[in-house]
């Protein structure tokens, strides 16, 4: 297959997205729109230069800045719109999305309506299913993120499937979070965490038993760490990797004490060889200028095969968090899929 098959091929593959967040998901001329409803004028290269690679504290300062044009239900609503169609457009069956909640009590917005409002807007668009992850901001300490996690809990939806935390894990011990996982594990709702991405393997290892993650966003530092993905394997704890978002935050570079890394260096295919359970995702697709089809094209030119391919396609549907029965009928789909594709 030349580049354009295998692109057609990446987008034909049904899959599930479990670690993308809404606001990094906004392309650049949608930026622009949303900048003018607010009487910004800004113009397409301008908003994508705000997205140009950078370090890690330059892309929580541009993530923050995108989000600065997000002021009200309607905009919110747009971005939804326009995140569903693309998960429709790149055969995404499936989507855990993440919504910075924290970022909204800290503009002292309604996050419970700007909710209804994505949920609306995202439900209009037919034959994608999504579900939200209510995220609250590490850096800015446990009464923000108890604030997210007693919304979550208030609003009862069974489309709020978890509670995770974003943000800099370097900006907040993991101990003084154990209050608010605690909450949220007595209220039933499941638990993420972002954890070595550009922090240590411990930070991964703390995530699980001080706070009882059940997934692990990025955990690439684990690489660096034989005992932390022995510990994670045993666990069947599932590292969400990203590699495009590694690469463009300088995350991997970080943990290889270098001053750049290439997707040549990338952990995730020996990771996937050794048995550790992962999934693949995008995170902030338009931010690093990537698409969950294209993350799968990266991972097979780093050497995985095309059915190595559909079972971490799989896995995605294993490690969502849905009904038994839901999740059945998905898989279903998806291994009707896979045989359409003449994989199986
Ligand atoms: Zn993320």
């Amino acid at each position: 297959m030349n580049t354009t098959e295998l692109a057609r091929f990446w987008t034909a593959l049904p899959k599930a997205e479990l670690h993308v967040h809404l606001e990094g998901s906004i392309e650049p001329p949608t930026v622009v729109e949303l900048a003018a409803r607010h009487g910004v004028t800004l113009t397409v290269e301008e908003a994508a230069a705000r997205y140009a690679p950078g370090d890690f504290a330059q892309f929580i300062e541009s993530f923050i800045w995108v989000t600065s044009f997000l002021r009200g239900p309607e905009d919110y609503a747009l971005i939804a719109r326009r995140f569903a169609e693309s998960m429709k457009r790149q055969n995404v069956l499936y989507a855990e999305v993440t919504l910075s909640i924290g970022i909204m009590f800290r503009r002292n917005q309604d996050p419970a309506a700007n909710y209804a409002a994505l949920r609306g807007a995202a439900a209009e668009v037919p034959g994608v299913h999504l579900a939200w992850i209510f995220d609250a901001v590490r850096q800015w300490g446990a009464a923000p993120a108890m604030e997210v996690a007693r919304l979550a809990t208030d609003l009862r939806s069974p489309d709020i499937v978890a509670y995770g935390i974003g943000g800099d894990e370097l900006g907040l011990p993991t101990r003084d979070l154990r209050g608010v996982y605690e909450f949220v594990g007595s209220q039933g709702m499941h638990r993420l965490i972002h954890a070595g991405e550009i922090g240590g393997p411990e930070l991964v290892r703390e995530a699980v038993e001080m706070l009882g993650a059940e997934r692990i966003g990025h955990g690439i530092a684990v690489m660096r760490d034989e005992r932390t993905m022995d510990f994670l394997a045993a666990r069947g704890i599932p590292l969400e990797v990203c590699p495009t978002s590694n690469l463009r935050t300088g995350a991997l570079a970080r943990q290889l004490g270098q001053a750049s890394a290439g997707y040549d260096q990338h952990p995730l295919p020996s990771f996937y060889r050794r048995g550790l359970p992962v999934t693949l995702s995008s995170d902030d697709p338009a931010m690093f200028e990537t698409s969950v089809s294209e993350e799968y094209a990266h991972v097979h030119r780093m050497g995985l095969t095309k059915m190595d391919m559909v079972r971490l396609a799989e896995a995605s549907f294993q490690y969502a968090f849905l009904a038994a029965v839901e999740k059945s009928a998905l898989l279903e789909k998806f291994h009707s899929g896979v045989a359409a594709l003449g994989l199986v």
